[in-house]
């Protein structure tokens, strides 16, 4: 059999592994518009502020790939999927036709076509290249201002990492408070006031980015509109991510916000799978990191024979920084109607805890400064 996996992200990286475990015999072409071997996306955002050692970045080491008889196509993307022959047709010309085929393609970061935009020293947030890219910025121009643009759990991360490494960030989000995914409002006011505590972070809530004003062809400062701008010499996209689906729907699958699969991760052809940030299953886009592992190996297991279905489950998010931790599950955030909110609060010590309820079953919890009770209680929820 001849497999193809397109993308060697968290997704595609997981259904080789669980190829080569389940020994089958096959041929494993690994395709990757990355120059690099996979490795763990989330470390990224620490890159920002300290070295991190290859052994900790890269999910294994060249020798797994050749000791297994993994082909590798780096740097070089499939640009075309002939659903109906399972052919692929790579960026260099070449052309891959496969048994199974699993698109593991990921997401891009949102940005926008604001004025301005195509200056230096904007950089996206996604990949090693975007942030080797946007490090070197820092360092070669002495960037001392910098701006996030969105205030996600991402944006937080990207500041947290730029304010380790010396430079002053403002964080700019469009709504009234930050996190508003994790975070309801109580908890965002008092994530916030952590917040503030940083000397050298800023942020600014409800505001609309409206373009970017330049020196040298170099970003200088963000708009804001109305006359009102931040300073910065470097700025972040943080304003989430897109599943990467261009290459299926022109392929002709079935696609919605991500490639629509089945349970089995099986796209609308068969044979085709779709796996982690650009697939929808249920509805469901999942973003994070353990999902797309586990669809990928759902998607190889269906593969290798193995009847297994992915569920949707809520997913955790947590952060530690700004001398604070959060832990947010489920129906957390504040948009969130419907439900019942049990809250203790202690603002003074930066303590808060909501539990939301539907029908007395736990739905989300949002941990914020002592989440120690996160692991009980996920257990409730997730039961
Ligand atoms: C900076 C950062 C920090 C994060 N931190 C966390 C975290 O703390 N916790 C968490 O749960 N999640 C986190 N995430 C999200 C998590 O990394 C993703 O959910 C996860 O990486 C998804 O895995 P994936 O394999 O679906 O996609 P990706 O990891 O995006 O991999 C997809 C790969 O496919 C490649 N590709 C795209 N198109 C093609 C093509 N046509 N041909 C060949 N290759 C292609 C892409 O370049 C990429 O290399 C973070 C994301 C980022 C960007």
């Amino acid at each position: 059999m001849r497999i193809a996996v397109v993308g060697g992200g968290a997704a595609g990286f997981e259904a080789l592994n669980t190829f080569i475990s389940g020994k089958i015999e096959a041929e494993l072409t690994l395709i990757s518009d990355e120059p690099v071997l996979p490795y763990r996306r989330p470390a990224l955002t620490r890159m920002l502020a300290e070295p991190v050692p290859d052994a900790q970045f890269y999910l294994k080491p060249d020798s797994y790939y050749r000791d297994n008889g993994i082909a590798l196509e780096l740097n070089n993307p499939a640009v075309a999927l002939d659903a109906a022959d399972r052919r692929l047709t790579l960026k260099d010309g070449k052309e891959i036709t496969a048994d199974k085929i699993i698109l593991a393609c990921g997401a891009s970061s949102r940005t926008l076509p604001l004025k301005g935009a195509e200056l230096e020293g904007i950089f996206p947030g996604r990949h090693l290249s975007d942030f080797t890219a946007a490090s070197d910025y820092v360092r070669l121009n002495g960037v001392k201002r910098a701006a996030v643009i969105g205030g996600g759990l991402l944006g937080l991360e990207f500041a947290a990492g730029l304010v380790a490494k010396g430079v002053d960030v403002a964080v700019l989000e469009l709504c009234p408070f930050i996190m508003p995914r994790q975070l309801d409002e109580e908890g965002g006011r008092i994530f916030m006031a952590a917040m503030k505590k940083v000397k050298n972070l800023s942020a600014h809530y409800g505001v609309h980015v409206t373009g970017f004003t330049g020196k040298g062809g170099k970003v200088a400062a963000v708009e804001l509109g109305e006359g009102d701008a931040v300073p910065a010499e470097l700025v972040i996209w943080a304003m989430g991510a897109a599943p990467n689906i261009a290459l299926a729907e022109a392929g002709g699958l079935a696609v919605n916000r991500g490639i629509i699969t089945g349970r089995d991760m099986q796209s609308s052809v068969a044979g085709i799978y779709a796996a982690g940030d650009c697939a929808e299953v249920d509805g469901v886009v999942s973003g994070l990191w353990n999902p797309a592992r586990e669809q990928g190996k759902v998607a190889a297991l269906n593969i290798m024979g193995e009847h297994t279905e992915y569920t949707v489950k809520p997913a955790a998010a947590r952060f530690t920084g700004f001398g604070t931790r959060l832990y947010s599950i489920g129906e957390a955030g504040g948009c969130v109607e419907g439900v019942e909110r049990e809250v203790s609060s202690d603002p003074a010590k930066g303590v808060y805890q909501a539990l939301t309820r539907r029908d007395g079953r736990l739905t989300g919890i949002l941990l914020l400064g002592d989440v120690s009770a996160a692991l009980k209680l996920e257990k409730e929820l997730l039961g």
